[in-house]
């Protein structure tokens, strides 16, 4: 018999009124969540043989590198023994700004007067959009969610912002909220036996849509910075975005192998089996769901109904 092992992802364990990409889980479901795994499931390390199991097994990670998965998660995942692996993204540990879709979010989606009209000046992507209700302002964040994720550099994209703070009237702040971790942070967090630390590319870009020279600078260049800072050999990777062929891609494998990667984790739903490709190893979103809907989701995964 083949075991099967799920790998989830998580973004934060956090509890926020606004949360328009879905990246939270509160700390009670979460809580829920890994009992249920804990009690039911093998739980396995991201970097470990999967192939030893005699068993189906599951497989904790988290994207990104947000504050909360030290202050909210750790706690529930030490006090279960639960291992789990975090892609932390380079670029925010020294930056203190967050991460730009939570900053497209604080400035667009959050409560507050709002003028009309935006006015994006830009040499390729002049645009104006309605902004006097939520759903107009939706419909300009998405807008740009998609144009900062596909088509524009880390360089535009903060002339971009510029215009929506002077836009919005308001001196450039950082809701705390989004709380990315810092150097110090991701060191405690990395202390925990039960954590290891994974790299997710310095300015978290679709990746295929760089050239291979990018590509692999931003992947060496997110490895050497964390070896840097915990001392540690990184060879786990997490691809932004993740979508196979969208935001990676042949040459974004080739760039992993010869950055000394030996697995990266992609956003494909599924199991992972034995003769799958260890540069694309499928994960499944997990929602803010309650226990029910937990189990039912994780049972259907592997094949067994309720
Ligand atoms: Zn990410």
């Amino acid at each position: 018999m083949k075991v099967k092992t799920a790998v989830l992802y998580y973004h934060r364990v956090y509890e926020k009124k606004c949360d328009i990409n879905l990246l939270c889980v509160t700390p009670k479901k979460f809580e829920q969540q890994m009992k249920y795994l804990k009690k039911n499931f093998n739980i396995l390390r991201f970097e470990e043989d999967w192939t030893r199991s005699d068993r189906d097994s599951i497989v904790i990670t988290f994207d990104d590198g947000y504050l909360d998965n030290l202050t909210y998660a750790l706690p529930i995942l030490e006090e279960l023994q639960i291992p789990a692996t975090i892609f932390v993204s380079t670029g925010t540990l020294s930056d203190i700004r967050e991460l730009w879709w939570d900053e497209l979010e604080t400035l667009l989606l959050t409560d507050g007067d709002y003028s009309d009209v935006f006015r994006l000046q830009d040499d390729i992507y002049n645009c104006e959009w309605r902004t006097d209700t939520y759903e107009f302002r939706l419909n300009c964040y998405k807008a740009l969610h998609y144009l900062m994720k596909n088509h524009v550099n880390p360089l535009k994209r903060e002339k971009w912002f510029e215009q929506l703070w002077k836009w919005r009237g308001e001196t450039r702040y950082v809701n705390t909220g989004n709380s990315t971790l810092s150097d110090r942070t991701c060191q405690e967090l990395a202390k925990s036996k039960y954590i290891t630390i994974g790299a997710h590319t310095v300015s978290h870009p679709s990746l295929a849509k760089l050239k291979f020279e990018e590509q692999k600078s931003q992947i060496q260049q997110s490895v050497a910075y964390l070896e840097n800072l915990l001392q540690k050999k990184i060879d786990m990777f997490s691809y932004p975005f993740g979508v196979e062929s969208i935001d990676f891609d042949e040459s974004t494998i080739a760039a992993c192998k010869v950055s000394g990667i030996r697995k990266a984790a992609s956003v494909n739903e599924g199991l992972w089996q034995e003769q799958l490709n260890p540069y694309a190893i499928p994960r499944n979103s997990i929602g803010n769901w309650g226990l029910y809907e937990f189990k039912s989701k994780i049972n259907k995964l592997f094949g067994k109904e309720e």
